[in-house]
């Protein structure tokens, strides 16, 4: 049980990802909440124009720990793609639609609340995969990449960036320490020189709420890459090193020792060719029958073999196991609308 805890995330970690908190109007009112989605979209464009630049086909999508949508939202809108933005938390993906006014696009791709360990759909029903930042919020990525190699069609490929990758001389350089707030004089040199990761983790705040904070090392990448045929690394931001962390050699052996940010992009060579959109390949998660979403103002999907109903909240499709969407419900949770939201009149 613990072990199996530790390779599908806890019941607690969960909720805590679920809870991060629906901001809405402050994404209009406030730079502050604004500018770094407008930042994270624009990364996301550059990666997928410079993606599509190289013939990878980009549409149907799904990205996993979407957030707000920010990045789907610059593909739906930027890049001639259609596709979903999931995340275990509904509260986020109700930010999207404010999202969407900040970032001047006019069309939501579909919003999924869903647990990345088990995807609401039929294998081989994505042509990109996709996630920033999602990774490293889970102690094993193995089974999450496991999910989006089985829902990509064959020839699709999954696409991480904004992941760490540790090493053993970090981890002996950074030892307990962490950054404080505010920053020590020492801190604040070391970050201006860009070296401050090295000799501190920088994560207080989200452990604190709960949220799992992990650095992987190589061995941790090379097993959960395993399934892919083919796979192009770059690690660490400024050294650009290009690498299949599965393959010896010197560029390995470089990355492995630098260690830094990972941006891959993965092929599927086996499986099944796409065959119609995302939306008509719904998998239901009882009984494992297929689902076609139709109109997204009722307010349920009914699975027609099982009868379980899935609610569409606020234009969201709430697609999740029955224990988690149990927890979720709970009214004694901070999951509740109320409790979660920020005063709109603030
Ligand atoms: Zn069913």
């Amino acid at each position: 049980m613990a072990s199996d805890d530790r390779r599908t995330q806890s019941l607690a970690a969960k909720l805590a990802e679920a809870e991060r908190p629906f901001v809405g109007y402050h994404i209009l009112a406030s730079e502050a909440y604004a500018a770094p989605l407008r930042e994270r979209a624009a990364l996301a464009l550059s990666d997928a124009r410079a993606l599509a630049d190289r013939g990878i086909a980009l549409s149907p999508f799904l990205e996993i720990g979407a957030g707000s949508g920010q990045r789907s939202l610059a593909l739906q809108n930027a890049c001639g793609a259609t596709g979903v933005a999931s995340d275990i938390s509904r509260s986020a993906l109700r930010n999207a639609p404010y999202v969407l006014s900040v970032l001047d696009y006019v069309e939501l791709p579909l919003l999924l609340c869903c647990d990345a360990h088990r995807l609401p759909f039929l294998p081989c029903s994505f042509a990109f995969v996709f996630a920033y930042r999602t990774l490293h919020h889970l102690n094993d990525p193995e089974p999450v990449v496991a999910e989006c190699y089985r829902v990509l069609a064959k020839g699709g490929h999954w696409f991480c960036n904004e992941e760490p990758l540790d090493t053993p001389l970090k981890r002996r350089l950074r030892g307990d320490r962490v950054l404080s707030r505010p920053p020590t004089r020492l801190q604040r040199i070391a970050t201006r020189l860009g070296i401050e990761r090295y000799f501190w983790d920088d994560v207080a705040v989200e452990r604190a709420a709960g949220i799992t904070e992990a650095r992987f090392l190589p061995a941790t990448w090379r097993r959960a890459l395993r399934p892919f045929a083919h796979v192009e690394m770059e690690i660490n931001r400024r050294l650009r090193v290009h690498t299949d962390l599965r393959r010896p050699g010197l560029s390995r052996w470089i990355a492995e020792r630098v260690g830094g940010n990972v941006k891959a992009l993965c092929r599927k060579e086996e499986g099944e060719a796409l065959s119609g959109p995302p939306t008509a390949r719904l998998m239901c998660l009882r009984c494992g029958a297929t689902m076609h979403l139709g109109a997204r103002d009722e307010p349920f999907l009914t699975c027609t073999a099982c009868g379980r109903r899935y609610p569409i909240l606020n234009g969201i499709l709430c697609m999740l196991p029955d224990a988690l969407e149990t927890a979720l419900c709970a009214p004694q949770t901070a999951f509740s609308e109320s409790s979660n939201e920020v005063e709109q009149t603030a």
